[in-house]
């Protein structure tokens, strides 16, 4: 029987700062069992759609989007926070729930036309999701939807992303 999903992640009252409930999903990461029927949830919606490439925000995104890549037969294309990227790069700057940032591409990271996945772990006020979408098309990439494995629904995160096929495991 496939594991309760729910149950391995862990809620952080107050984390990073008073007022965020911070949904820990170290304990999923940790189990075998439950870490692989992530992937693989949310790698179902996305078999045979012809997907090239997973991108993936740092760090957690990382986690979840490197194993769905291979599973795919897509390449990973990581998408980093400000100095990490060596290469020339095109960037995004977005505010997040707790913090302000800026994101990372290497401008040479996606094809013209290339159809792309975006994976985070979780989608809370959608902020990060639709930086990393307008990234992706200044390149020219072709965003088939987006993954998490996690939505916080209360904060209404899909409605930044328009019209994008968006699909999530576990909803709060
Ligand atoms: P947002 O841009 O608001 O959708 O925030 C998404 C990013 O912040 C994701 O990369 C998450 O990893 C992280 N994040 C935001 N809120 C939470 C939360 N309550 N619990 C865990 N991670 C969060």
């Amino acid at each position: 029987m496939a594991p309760d999903l729910r149950s391995y992640v862990r809620d952080i009252p107050d984390f990073p700062i008073p007022g965020i409930l911070f949904r820990d999903i170290t304990p999923l990461l940790g189990n075998a069992a439950a870490f692989r029927e992530s992937v693989e949830a949310m790698s179902r919606p996305w078999q045979d759609r012809g997907v090239d490439y997973v991108a993936a925000m740092e760090a957690r995104g990382f986690m979840f989007a490197a194993p769905m890549a291979l599973a795919m037969g897509a390449g990973f294309v990581p998408i980093r926070k400000a100095g990490k990227l060596p290469g020339p790069t095109r960037s995004v700057s977005y505010q997040l729930e707790y913090r302000d940032d800026e994101l990372h591409i290497h401008e040479d990271a996606v094809p013209r036309g290339a159809s792309v996945l975006v994976v985070d772990d979780v989608i809370a006020t959608g902020g990060t999701a639709a930086a990393v979408v307008a990234l992706i098309r200044e390149l020219g990439g072709d965003v088939v939807g987006l993954q998490f494995l996690i939505e916080l629904t209360d904060l209404g995160g899909r409605a930044l992303l328009g019209d994008c096929e968006v699909h999530s495991v576990i909803t709060y």
